[in-house]
Order: structure tokens, then sequence, then C-alpha cells
């Protein structure tokens, strides 16, 4: 008798399902990306209970057309990418059609939507955990989508009971994600807040509908963060073996090296390594590839270790959009697309600790006449 059969559909989904949505900060990522795909310029995130008891994400985007009402939430169903040759034009943050259905696996979800031709009718949508459309009613609701995620993990016993016990920890890490998200969009305005039971409503952070990232993270860190960075504007070379050894320009925080086929742009703001202005965690640094928040800890760590050169007891402010050409990263590296392949990391990352040293040099020959003696 045959021993290897086939997993039935359910568990399949369930399986998958639990790779694409891992955590709290997965479900805020794949809805803020959703809002932000369909053109948002307000974004509102409300958290009940850390998250526990429920996630919603709101925009003012586009809604939802009703023809797609029945295909949303199942899996690989998208409107972003046709086929595998797509994804490297892609503009988009989704793009595997996955992130909706998963949630409909884990947890208990809906969505409202209206369209700016709906007038103030709105559409709510209520799915199986297949992710097929179980129901529709009409609510009253503004131009836009409002995803509400219940009780995540609900079905996973374990998962969920993770989630209790770490819950403050990880509702701080969404918050770190969302702030990376707040202040790389420009002209969208996010609001995150969080309503524990019994008690106020707190506001996380707001951000204003700014034209700059540095207004941004004004909104998100304060004013006084802005006046402790610097422009960060780097541009080099992959291979190091080509770079000129100079260190012109270093002056005016930019160094600027002969571009070859693979130039490497990075662009964003940091700390000066003055000490005192520094911070005991590097908790407030984010990175992104042409402007998508992901996970790099190699580059964090050269950042690191760049700025220890000059400031050992503290760790930088880092914002620092790496803009490369689309064919010299891969996004599409784990389910939930924070880590990304990039061609040629050490080149990278030797060119750009040098970048730094010659940065912060530059930096430490210029001190500001109001501060000598
Ligand atoms: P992906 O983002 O990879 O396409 P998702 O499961 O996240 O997959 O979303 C499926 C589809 O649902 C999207 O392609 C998009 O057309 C639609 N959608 C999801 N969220 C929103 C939203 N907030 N506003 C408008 N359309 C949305
Ligand atoms: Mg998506």
């Amino acid at each position: 008798m045959a021993t290897i059969k086939a997993i039935e559909g359910r568990s399949v989904h369930q399986i998958q399902s639990g790779q694409v949505i891992v955590d709290l900060q997965s479900v805020c990522k794949e809805l803020v990306e959703n809002s932000i795909d369909a053109g948002a310029t307000s974004i509102e995130v409300r958290f009940r209970n850390n998250g526990l008891d429920a996630i919603e994400v709101q925009d003012n985007g586009s809604g939802i057309t009703p023809d797609d009402y029945e295909t949303i939430a199942l899996k690989h169903y998208t409107s972003k990418l046709a086929s595998y040759d797509d994804l490297a034009s892609l503009q988009t943050f989704g793009f595997r059609g996955e992130a909706l259905s998963s949630l409909s696996a884990l947890s208990k979800f809906h969505i409202i939507t209206a369209r700016a031709t709906d007038g103030a009718k709105g559409t709510k949508l209520e799915f199986e955990q297949s992710g097929k459309l179980k129901g529709t009613s009409v609510v009253a609701a503004k131009q836009g989508t409002t995803v509400a995620v219940e009780t995540l993990f609900y079905n996973l016993p374990v998962r969920r009971k993770e989630l209790e016990k770490n819950i403050k920890r990880e509702y701080n890490k969404v918050l770190q994600l969302l702030n990376a998200y707040a202040c790389i969009s420009i002209g969208v305005k996010f609001s995150v807040s969080n309503q524990v039971p019994k008690g106020k409503k707190t506001i996380a952070f707001l951000t204003n509908a700014n034209l700059s990232t540095k207004d941004n993270i004004s909104n998100v860190y304060g004013a006084k963060t802005i006046t402790a960075l610097v422009p960060l504007n780097l541009e080099f070379d992959m291979d190091p073996s080509d770079r000129p050894g100079a260190t012109q320009s270093a002056r005016n925080w930019s160094t600027q090296v002969d571009s070859g086929s693979h130039t490497v742009k990075i662009v964003g703001h940091i700390s000066r390594p003055v000490v005192g202005e520094g911070r005991q965690t590097p908790d407030r640094q984010m990175f992104f590839v042409n402007s998508r928040p992901c996970n790099l800890p190699q580059v964090a760590k050269a950042f690191n270790e760049a700025y220890k050169s000059f400031n050992i007891t503290q760790s930088p402010f880092v914002f620092a959009d790496i803009k490369l050409d689309t064919n010299a990263y891969d996004v599409n590296v784990s389910p939930d697309k924070r880590t990304i392949m990039l061609h040629d990391q050490a080149a990278l990352l030797e060119s750009l600790k040098q970048s730094l040293l010659e940065l912060f040099e530059g930096h430490d020959q210029s001190v500001p006449q109001a501060q000598l003696p």
C-alpha cells in the first residue's frame, strides 16, 4: 500500500499561510503595503490590546471593485503581477497575492471597502478560512479600504500563546517597522494608535502628509532628532578595486566615486559621530532598498562599525535608502519578503565601509566654529 499521500488542501493552506504571516509585524507590513499600493495618502493603523485582540488598517486608497470581491482573498490572486517576468519591473510592494489569503486562514478577518464612485456606501466582505467569499453587506464607509484582523493565530494554539507571552515586544517591533514606512512614504499621512482594555486610546505616532523624509522623521522622532542628523549621500561602484582611493568631497558629506556598471547610491540621514548625540541602543535604524523597508543586518553592521571608529559608546540614527538596479537584488527570498538578497553584497559592504569612514572623517575636520574654544 502506498504510504506517500498528498496533504489535504486545507492543511496545505494553513501551513503556507503560517510562513507568510509569521507574527504581528508581518500582518502590519502586508496591510500597510497594500494600502500604499492602493495609492493611499492617509493610513490609519489601530491596534486593540497591542494587536492581540485586533489590528485594523484603514486607508483612503482606490477601494476594491466588486468584480474582485470573489477572488481577493484567494491564494495567488493579485492585481500586481501576472507572470514571473514582470517581477523585474515591479513598482508595487505586493506581488504574490498571498497576504489576504493567509490572513483568512489564520485570523478572523473582514474588509470594508468603497470606491470614489460608491458615495458614502461601502461593502463589508467576510470570508471563509479558505479565502472564499462568505458574504457581503452594505455599510456606511468613506472611499478606501479597511482591513480588520481579529484574534490572530486563534487556530494555531502554540503561536497564539507565544504571541500573548511576547506581545509587548512584538508590539514594539511593529512600531519600529511602521516608523520606517511612515518615514519613507512621501505625501502619506500616518496615524498609529493603540487601545488597551479598559484604558485610554494612546497615539503611538502621527505624521503629516510631508513632502520630505526629513519632515517625516521629525514627526516620528521629534524635531530634536533632526538637529543631530546630517544628509547621507553616498555613491560608489560595487567593486572596491575600481575605486580611486581619494577622499574627495568627504567634507560636504558626500563621496562621489567613478560610477561603473553597478553604481550604488545610498541616500538618507545619519547622526554625526559626536559623542553624546548617539543612542545607547541601535533602535533607530531603518534600511531600505529602493524605498522598500527591509532587514539588512550586514549593512547595519557596516554602519555601526564605521560609526564606532568615531564614537565608541553609542549607536547612530540611520535612515538609509539603497538605490539599486532592479536586477541587482531579489526580494523573493523569504515568504515574508523582508529578507533581500543583494547581488555582490561583499563588495557593496566593503565600499560602504570605506565611504562611511571618509564621510565621518570629513565631519571630524569640520568642527563647527561655534564649538571651537
Ligand atoms: P498582493 O499585494 O501580493 O497582490 P494581497 O493578498 O496582499 O496580495 O492582496 C490581494 C489583492 O487585493 C491586491 O492585489 C489588491 O488588488 C487588493 N487589495 C488588497 N488590499 C487592498 C487595499 N487596501 N486597497 C485596495 N485593494 C487592495
Ligand atoms: Mg499585498
